[in-house]
């Protein structure tokens, strides 16, 4: 048996613990705020193999990381994913990893509920918009709505819990505010509702991704509900509350501000095997080229330390001047949400 080797810390001494790792760049939907309808996706070849993911995240673990999220693009629509899924379980048995779960845009969860759910993911992050259907099937513009809450009912079914990510979008949802929440209640599912980020090239997109500030969707929930300020922390831009009337837990993820940054235990890797170390930053290291060279983990982990020196201490967002500053050309679907 190997020594636990040192912990990866930071130059700003934040221990990282957290792992985001995109296993596609492709999905089955087009959400308007992520992708264009035409998008380029890469040659396969680029991707990381299911064996290079496993072995990457598995180095993650043996150095720290505690907490593993799959994401994409979809990262249900990856062909033969419940294997690497299925493989991650070694390590919440052995109690290394405390969690494994995952974003989706829930279209494939009939399917595979029950699947993750015998993999070990007991929390999985449903992402939804709107409850109306031809709003849905606008926005997604390949999504179809009762595909999604089939998935959603699903999932709770095969004992995951699930949690709502919602846009916030101006002029599109905030007339479901009350509803998007009250569904939530009357389902036990958690809600988070995430500020629009300016990323990526999508088009001539306005019309329907107008920013909403969290903190006026905010003030709107005060005046139908009583909050309360929840101490909970994810080392992440969440910030939670709950709603006294219904006991539900609501978060509020404003990427776009910079009071998380000095907590921020988190890494991305890309389906490409970058590694992103913030998400509002275009600085990053190859990890495959590492991965590819040799067999030998030490040469992967003497790579994830070098990029883990690099960690910038904060992003750069700023949506105060009348031009959207500190925007990052990648989309999101490429570093994963
Ligand atoms: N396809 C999965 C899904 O939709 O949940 C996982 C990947 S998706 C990129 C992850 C999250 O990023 C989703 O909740 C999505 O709504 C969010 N997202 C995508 N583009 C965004 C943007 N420009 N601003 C804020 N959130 C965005
Ligand atoms: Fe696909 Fe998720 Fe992006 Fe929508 S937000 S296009 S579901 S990756």
């Amino acid at each position: 048996m190997q020594d636990a080797p040192a912990p990866l810390i930071d130059p700003f001494a934040r221990a990282i613990r957290y792992l985001r790792a995109s296993v596609t760049d492709r999905c089955d939907f087009r959400c308007v705020y992520c992708m264009t309808e035409n998008m380029t996706f890469l040659p396969k070849k680029e991707l990381l193999t299911l064996e290079e993911l496993d072995r990457l995240c598995t180095s993650f673990i043996r150095l720290g990381v505690e907490k593993l999220r799959i994401t994409g693009g979809e990262p249900l629509v990856r062909r033969d994913i419940m294997t690497f899924f299925q493989g991650m379980k070694r390590h919440l048995d052995s109690g290394t990893l405390k969690e494994l779960t995952v974003t989706t845009n829930g279209s494939q969860l009939e399917k595979f509920a029950g699947p993750l759910f015998e993999a070990g993911v007991r929390r999985i992050n449903v992402s939804l918009d709107t409850l109306v259907a031809d709003k849905f099937a606008a926005i997604t513009r390949w999504g179809r709505l009762p595909q999604v809450l089939r998935g959603i009912e699903a999932a709770r079914e095969a004992g995951l819990r699930v949690k709502i990510n919602t846009v916030a979008l101006k002029g599109f949802n905030e007339d479901e505010l009350f509803r998007l929440t009250e569904w939530c209640a009357e389902n036990d599912m958690d809600l988070t509702f995430i500020e629009v980020m300016p990323m990526g090239d999508i088009g001539n997109e306005d019309r329907l991704g107008q920013y909403w500030s969290l903190k006026d969707l905010r003030a709107e929930l005060e005046g139908r509900y009583a909050l309360t300020d929840l101490a909970e922390r994810s080392g992440g831009p969440a910030r939670y509350v709950r709603i006294e009337e219904t006991g539900q837990k609501i978060g509020f993820i404003t990427p776009l501000s910079h009071n998380f940054c000095e907590s921020c235990n988190r890494v991305r890797i890309t389906c490409t095997g970058e590694i992103y170390t913030c998400l509002g930053q275009d600085g990053h290291s190859d990890l495959r080229a590492p991965l590819r060279a040799s067999e030998d983990p030490s040469v992967l982990e003497e790579a994830i330390r070098k990029a883990i020196g690099l960690k910038p201490k904060g992003h750069d967002f700023d949506y105060s001047r009348q031009t959207v500053d500190g925007r990052v050309a990648r989309h999101m679907s490429h570093t994963g949400g």
